[in-house]
């Protein structure tokens, strides 16, 4: 099974996906985790992206499709990946659509985690205060609100995308994590019966 979660940054998605990965065996895979420990690594890809993480970016298509790509060869995504923060572009969901199909697969749900933008605003700043030693270079309050602005440009027209092929599922982002992990669940028990 694969799975896309979906929605602006902040939403739950990678606590979500942790969730899942547990629960399911499911590998997460997140674009921003990947790139971070290339920043980390300083790998060229690191360096090429750094900067456009730090001031809340999108690193180019080409780059994000390539590790993805290199990530969907091993073995232990065989049976079934939950994308974190990927696809975040039209050209990178098409993308994705076609090297599932080269491995006999397909996107089976999109989990649309639907919250409050301001309230996404106020969560990342208790968590930069309650945690100030782990800070992102992007968590403060200025980028935070340049990603949102690029989610609503160029990430939120991916709902279209997936509505049209009949794949979209919302779930109320804005509910406790246990509530919203109990959503998701029914969701995934759900797939494949109806249709
Ligand atoms: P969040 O969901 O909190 O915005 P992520 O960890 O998913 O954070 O992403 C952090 C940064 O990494 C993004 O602002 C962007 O610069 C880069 N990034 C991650 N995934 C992608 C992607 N699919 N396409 C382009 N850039 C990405």
């Amino acid at each position: 099974m694969d799975l896309i979660l979906f929605g602006p940054p902040g939403a739950g998605k990678g606590t979500q996906a942790k969730v899942l990965q547990d629960e399911r065996g499911l590998i997460q895979l997140s674009t921003g985790d990947m790139l971070r420990a290339a920043v980390a690594q300083g790998t060229e890809l690191g360096k090429k992206s750094k900067a456009i993480m730090d001031r809340g970016d999108l690193v180019p298509d080409d780059l994000v499709i390539g590790i993805i790509a290199e990530r969907l060869d091993k073995p232990d995504t065989a049976r079934g990946v939950i994308f974190d923060g990927f696809p975040r572009t039209v050209a990178q969901a098409k993308a994705l659509d076609t090297m599932l199909a080269g491995r006999g697969r397909k996107i089976d749900a999109v989990i649309e985690l639907k919250v409050d933008d301001e309230a996404m605003v106020g969560r990342m700043e208790s968590r930069v205060r309650e945690n100030p030693g782990s800070v992102r270079a992007d968590d403060n309050p200025e980028t935070l609100r340049k990603r949102l602005g690029v989610y609503r440009q160029n990430t939120a027209p991916l709902l279209d995308f997936y509505r049209g092929q009949g794949k979209l599922v919302t779930v109320d982002g804005m509910a406790p994590i246990a509530e919203v992990s109990a959503a998701i669940k029914r969701i995934i028990g759900g797939l494949g019966k109806a249709s």
